[in-house]
């Protein structure tokens, strides 16, 4: 089959109304033509937090804590620095360190991190700080998100995670986090920082408030943007847990397995210039996870040997470097190790 760019009517007719046979079909071929077909990437990873004080107050999200809150902390600069031997004593190349939107935390608290990352850890790529934290360094700054980006950058970050982005749809944003930056300020934030230098991740949760054309229009904003810059390394999607959160007690629907395949069918094919698509053991579950490798994805994410945001909402998925490869395997692949910018490290062999 010839495979031309989905337009969005085209696309949400297909995510709407295909067969999810044909979808899956339609999807491994686009994802054969772009990927080796045999290999599916992993990287291993950790996934720490500096603060949970924030002052969004996302319904969704269950990790938070405002800021005077007793249970509030923010770690030092030797505290990260632990974070980092503990992801290093278990072989991670990436870090993935983010927190809410503390409001007097000072750039210079950021760079640090970044700096004592690159210094003592250089196995390590710092891939640091969703798009709405950068929003907020610089507004406690009161300096350019392209400013504080370019700081960064110049200490050694190299890799911005896709965090934040929910769905990108402003219409959806109101419903589940009406305080947080706008749909605008996080594609405006990945965009310099591509032209900054860096690559970045885009995400997306799915699940909650929107309805099939929001998840089209998410598509078609970072298609988008991948067009000017090329800079995304990888699309991540994932559903909505609900549990502990204010938005969970509105949300009656619950998604299913074949919604999140859909999804990760869908995505490989609106999404024409990612070259990775990454289906997720850890927030859809084991099984899920191996099941979905058959719908497009090409890389299995991470390790995430801490995770903290997922656990508050009591869901809680373990696995090591061992367990991944075995889930890889069990899916059809062979398991290949990859870094936070998608460079192969290992093919592991069985
Ligand atoms: S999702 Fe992020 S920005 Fe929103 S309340 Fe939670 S920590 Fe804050």
């Amino acid at each position: 089959m010839s495979f031309q760019r989905l337009n969005f009517e085209e696309g949400l007719d297909l995510f709407q109304n295909a067969d999810l046979f044909d979808l899956q079909k339609m999807a491994v071929e686009q994802r054969n033509k772009i990927n080796p077909v045999s290999e599916v990437t992993y990287v291993i990873d950790s996934n720490p937090n500096y603060t949970n004080a924030c002052t969004a107050d996302c319904l969704f999200c269950a990790f938070y804590r405002k800021p005077g809150d007793e249970e509030v902390y923010v770690r030092s600069l030797d505290d990260v620095r632990n974070m980092m031997k503990d992801a290093q004593a278990q072989d991670a190349t990436t870090v993935l360190l983010q927190g809410g939107l503390h409001p007097d935390l000072k750039l210079d608290y950021y760079l640090d991190i970044i700096k004592m990352t690159v210094a003592e850890f250089p196995g390590i790529i710092p891939h640091f700080w969703s798009a709405p934290e950068i929003d907020n360094i610089a507004e406690v700054e009161n300096i350019t998100v392209r400013e504080v980006l370019q700081k960064m950058y110049d200490v050694g970050q190299l890799s911005l995670p896709g965090g934040g982005a929910e769905i990108l749809s402003q219409k959806v944003r109101n419903r589940i986090s009406p305080k947080k930056h706008k749909v605008d300020r996080w594609l405006h934030i990945h965009e310099v920082a591509h032209e900054i230098g860096m690559k970045s991740t885009a995400t997306m949760m799915y699940g909650h408030r929107e309805e099939p054309e929001d998840i089209i229009i998410h598509l078609q904003a970072i298609r988008d943007i991948q067009d000017r810059t090329g800079g995304f390394t990888a699309f991540v999607p994932w559903t909505y847990k609900k549990d502990n959160t204010l938005l969970g007690k509105k949300v009656t629907r619950e998604t299913t397995p074949e919604d999140y395949y859909r999804i990760l069918a869908i995505s490989r094919l609106y999404l024409d210039n990612f070259d990775h698509i990454q289906a997720s053991w850890f927030s859809e579950g084991k099984d899920t996870g191996v099941k979905s490798l058959s719908y497009g994805a090409d890389d299995f994410g991470g390790t995430l040997f801490e995770e903290n945001v997922h656990a508050e909402t009591g869901f809680i998925n373990k696995t090591s470097a061992e367990g991944l490869c075995s889930m890889i395997r069990k899916a059809g692949f062979t398991p290949v190790q990859r870094d936070t910018l998608y460079n192969k490290v290992l093919t592991v062999k069985s």
